[in-house]
């Protein structure tokens, strides 16, 4: 089956048409100046998402991810302070440091969430010399000009300049303004190399002088690295669209004399308390303490995958509990089929095989996707194949599946159902009826005792 993908260059949905069998895909990765809240990670969730996607219907996959570590200014057009720079002031260490200890917090993240290892993961300070040599090609190529504040991208040059983004000539104000430089030609033209100030931390010699790569260079270089210059899925979050994104664009143009990516895909937002969840703003979750709080990566998973990546998905503690009563629903299922003896017809697996990948297919459709595992989970015939079916898909949803498994417990069956009946009471909020229960289990001889996130321990008296 093909993947269709929205591209949100042509604004409609488009077949991901490989070569040899391969799917080149490059997605934004994080600037490592400070941990990872859970918005960022719904962006590494969907990048995990589209490669599964890509695999899951029958395509190899070679994914490339950058790791921001220099160059990324506080605005992302280009304009205040390096936020690798900053972060090592506030925190006494080198930028270095800084990006060794923040990566492996974001690494850590990414595998409790269980998103693969792309093929390629590139941190920008380690292919300096790749970035310099792309800033001479663009410069070679006639798209490029030096001023005495580094070397900047001549976007008259380029005529789709903006087009991502939906600008018009008239709005091209945006761009690089690495304070001002009067030398720069249009407002838009962005900068490729920056001269360092003499504070500066992080700088490399260059033909153009010491200086370190504007933010945007780093993707068109990495992804010139690993993947070629076709490139058939990128993405990132959808504030990239506007600036970072239209600049690889141009920059890749610059270098190749042709376009290098075939469909550019964005996710919409976390949002929390009526906006975007941003560290600029406060309001902020990681995952470590969603952890502390009772939630596993797998109940965070699962709410992600509730909503449609082209939808901004609101965060809200009733939805992730919502997430993690579904999770342990899940897991009950799945063992009753697991235990299960009888033979399911091969059409019926089939019809939901087909299901299921058609809204894989579909641009990656997951809300639809998870209806059809619990249609299929909910089928009375408790069946073996059905569990093979749902690890099947699982190689898209990543929930784990092929983990679960029956817990040991000396707590007899029917006081664990009490207590589970008690935590949907809880969950919504009938505490009157969660006192009942409270009551009926301590009459049969167990105390319960409640934790984080309406999680509990039953205990024999
Ligand atoms: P950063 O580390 O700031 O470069 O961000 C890493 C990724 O997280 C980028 O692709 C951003 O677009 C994405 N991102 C930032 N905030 C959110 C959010 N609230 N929801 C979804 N993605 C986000
Ligand atoms: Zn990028």
């Amino acid at each position: 089956m093909e993947l269709q993908v929205y591209n949100s260059l042509t604004r409609k949905k488009e077949i991901i048409t490989p070569d040899d069998g391969v799917v080149n895909l490059y997605f934004c990765g994080p600037t490592v100046y400070w941990f990872q809240h859970i918005g960022n990670l719904r962006a590494f969730f969907v990048m995990d998402s589209m490669r599964r996607a890509v695999k899951y219907l029958g395509y190899k996959i070679n994914h490339a991810m950058n790791i921001t570590d220099v160059g990324h200014m506080t605005s992302d057009a280009d304009e205040g302070e390096d936020k690798m720079e900053l972060a090592s002031k506030r925190e006494q260490k080198t930028p270095q440091e800084i990006a060794d200890y923040y990566w492996s917090l974001c690494h850590k993240d990414m595998q409790d969430l269980n998103i693969e290892e792309p093929e390629h993961i590139c941190p920008a300070t380690s292919v300096i010399p790749e970035i310099i040599k792309f800033v001479q090609d663009i410069l070679d190529n006639g798209y490029g000009y030096i001023t005495k504040n580094g070397v900047y991208y001549d976007t008259s040059k380029y005529s789709h300049y903006g087009e991502l983004g939906g600008m018009n000539q008239d709005d091209k104000l945006f761009g690089a303004r690495i304070e001002v430089d009067d030398e720069k030609k249009n407002p838009a033209d962005f900068v490729l190399w920056v001269i360092a100030k003499d504070n500066h931390i992080q700088k490399w010699d260059s033909p153009w002088g010491v200086g370190y790569p504007g933010w945007h260079i780093e993707c068109s270089a990495i992804g010139n690295k690993f993947l070629g210059e076709h490139i058939h899925l990128h993405g990132g979050g959808i504030e990239h669209r506007t600036v970072h994104h239209e600049n690889e664009i141009a920059q890749n143009f610059a270098k190749c004399g042709h376009e290098v990516v075939d469909c550019w895909f964005h996710l919409e937002h976390l949002m929390f308390d009526g906006g975007k969840m941003s560290k600029s703003k406060g309001g902020i979750y990681t995952l470590s303490a969603l952890k502390d709080s009772g939630y596993s990566p797998m109940d965070l998973r699962l709410f992600y995958l509730s909503a449609h990546y082209t939808k901004p998905q609101n965060f809200t503690f009733e939805a992730l509990n919502n997430a993690k009563e579904s999770y342990n629903n899940l897991k009950k299922l799945i063992l009753k089929h697991k235990k299960g003896t009888n033979l399911i017809e091969k059409s019926i697996i089939s019809d939901y095989k087909n299901k299921f990948s058609q809204y894989v297919a579909d641009d990656i459709n997951s809300p639809l996707a998870l209806s059809v595992l619990w249609d299929a989970l909910k089928n009375n015939s408790e069946s073996k194949d059905i569990y093979e079916l749902v690890l099947d898909f699982d190689r898209f949803l990543g929930l784990r599946l092929d983990e679960i498994k029956e817990e040991k417990t000396d707590i007899p069956q029917d006081i664990i159902d009490i207590a589970e009946e008690r935590k949907s009471a809880r969950i919504n909020k009938d505490y009157k009826t969660s006192d009942i229960l409270r009551d009926k289990i301590a009459s049969l001889g167990f105390s319960i005792l409640d934790k984080a996130g309406n999680e509990y321990e039953i205990i024999k008296k």
